[in-house]
């Protein structure tokens, strides 16, 4: 069907499904929310069954060499192109080096400690520092293919963002230029400093307005229905579909067996948790992957509307939004996900496939999210408190006895540390307020020493300093001569 070294010839027709009443629109136009009965897309791929010409070790055969792959549009998410958009021509394909994070193996105490193998994908080290890059990707190059066919002259990018979404949004919309404008909407002082350096550096329009996050995204809801805006929150279905590619690629990394693996990922909007089951679903129809992986979704008490949905007896269950409060694992702490509808009809359907245990929801402490983002970071990791979300949820399934022997672990490490370096300070400087109802523990406690007064480096030459400097090291960690 296509070589390695060319771009895909395959082609498939693509429709929005509405989640809410199954009405189907064409690909071609900008949509979010369905105008009969308001409920959210997925895409669709009315020739999905033209792959099936060919069998699982073809298409295994096809990523694994297309890994190796020089063109410049298929190095990204877009390895996967037949499962992702592929209506996309290869002039539309933005690749600023996100997707192929690495999987890496927990450091042997920490797994120890935790007691079962487990592994860390870093979506941390996609280029803007969380897996959001993933679904941009998707959503610009469609974007951008959507502005050659219409011929557009100026579009506005609009997103609301707990941090990450505004971050990789304005950098894609920036790499791009004229005819995009990237405007991003953040709840004032709820993202880190590091994370609203990021659409600023990248030169987007940045407003900010007094409230969380779910205020700040009924606001771009309602411009996206009424004005002429690009909205870039998961709400868009083809950011869905490039975050599909973290399930390919974690199959791939698997030597495409992955049963008896177990994800972790923590849950916000929910876009995320349904673009993986989502992705493994695909997989497994065309026979490139046999089993499904388990799925345990994780939310912090203070941000747990999916929690609480789950945690009762499907004859019960009610869906009910929740009014957050602060939480550390700031990028996932929202009450009312847009894409809990989308959750729901995947979790079905990978119930369906892979029974009652291949999807379920964890909830964790403010407190297990800090002790477990420390403690693996002080395993030589770079998780962000999502990350330790993750982590706190693995030993909570394994205290709940949910995972056993046999069983290994993968957990979203969903973006770089660096990103939420705040919030270790105030666990190193107990300087938690009281509604996270966070007690550091302080033997884990890390602060710079300072060694010298300032006045010691005057009239010194830089010989004497370095000397007087040296001798300040030895001093302070007792060194012995060789
Ligand atoms: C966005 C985000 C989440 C939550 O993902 P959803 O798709 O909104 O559920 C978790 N962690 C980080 C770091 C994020 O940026
Ligand atoms: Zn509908």
């Amino acid at each position: 069907m296509s070589s390695t070294a060319t771009f895909p010839t395959y082609r498939g027709r693509m429709e929005y499904v509405c989640l809410g009443c199954d009405a189907r629109y064409p690909h071609d136009s900008l949509l979010y929310t369905c105008p009969k009965c308001g409920g959210v897309f997925l895409l669709e791929n009315l020739d999905f069954q033209l792959l099936k010409k060919r069998d699982g070790a073809f298409w295994r055969e096809l990523f694994d060499a297309r890994a190796a792959s020089r063109v410049t549009a298929l190095r990204g998410v877009f390895r996967y192109y037949e499962l992702l958009a592929p209506l996309l021509d290869e002039e539309d394909i933005v690749y600023l080096g996100e997707g192929n994070t690495p999987i890496v193996e927990a450091a042997p105490a920490l797994r120890d400690a935790v007691g079962l193998p487990f592994a860390y994908k870093n979506d941390g080290q996609n280029p803007s520092a969380s897996f959001k890059d993933r679904g941009m990707a998707c959503a610009f190059s469609y974007l951008k293919w959507l502005c050659r066919c219409r011929q557009w002259d100026e579009v506005l990018t609009v997103c609301a963002s707990t941090g990450d979404t505004s971050a990789a949004a304005a950098l894609y919309a920036a790499y791009i230029g004229p005819p995009l404008k990237s405007v991003v909407l953040l709840p004032k002082g709820k993202v880190t400093p590091q994370q609203l350096s990021q659409p600023l550096g990248s030169g987007a329009t940045v407003l900010e307005l007094p409230g969380v996050f779910d205020d700040c995204m009924k606001a771009v809801e309602h411009l996206a229905e009424n004005y002429r805006v690009a909205l870039l929150n998961s709400k868009n279905a083809w950011r869905i579909l490039g975050q599909e590619s973290w399930a390919y690629e974690t199959a791939q990394w698997y030597n495409w067996d992955v049963t008896g693996l177990c994800l972790f990922v923590p849950i916000g909007n929910a876009g995320n948790i349904t673009a993986i089951m989502s992705g493994f679903l695909k997989l497994r129809d065309l026979g490139i992957t046999t089993g499904l992986p388990r799925v345990f979704g994780v939310q912090s008490e203070h941000a747990n509307p999916v929690y609480r949905y789950y945690a009762v007896p499907a004859q019960n269950r009610q869906w009910r939004p929740v009014r957050v409060t602060s939480s550390v694992a700031q990028a996932a702490m929202i009450g009312n996900p847009v894409s809990f509808p989308r959750v729901r009809a995947l979790a079905e359907r990978f119930t369906a496939a892979g029974g009652e245990r291949a999807f379920q929801v964890i909830q964790v402490t403010e407190q297990q999210i800090m002790d477990a983002m420390i403690k693996a970071n002080r395993h030589g990791h770079i998780a962000c408190t999502q990350g330790g979300e993750s982590l706190a949820g693995l030993m909570n399934a394994k205290i709940l006895g949910l995972i056993g022997n046999g069983e290994r672990a993968l957990l979203n490490a969903t973006a770089h540390s660096l990103k939420f370096a705040g919030f270790q300070e105030m666990y190193f400087t107990d300087g938690f307020t009281p509604e996270y109802g966070i007690t550091p523990d302080k033997s884990l406690a890390n602060e710079p020493h300072s060694l010298l007064p300032k006045s010691a480096r005057t009239g010194k030459s830089d010989g004497e300093y370095a000397r007087l400097a040296a001798q300040a090291v030895v001093e302070r960690l007792q060194l012995r001569r060789k």
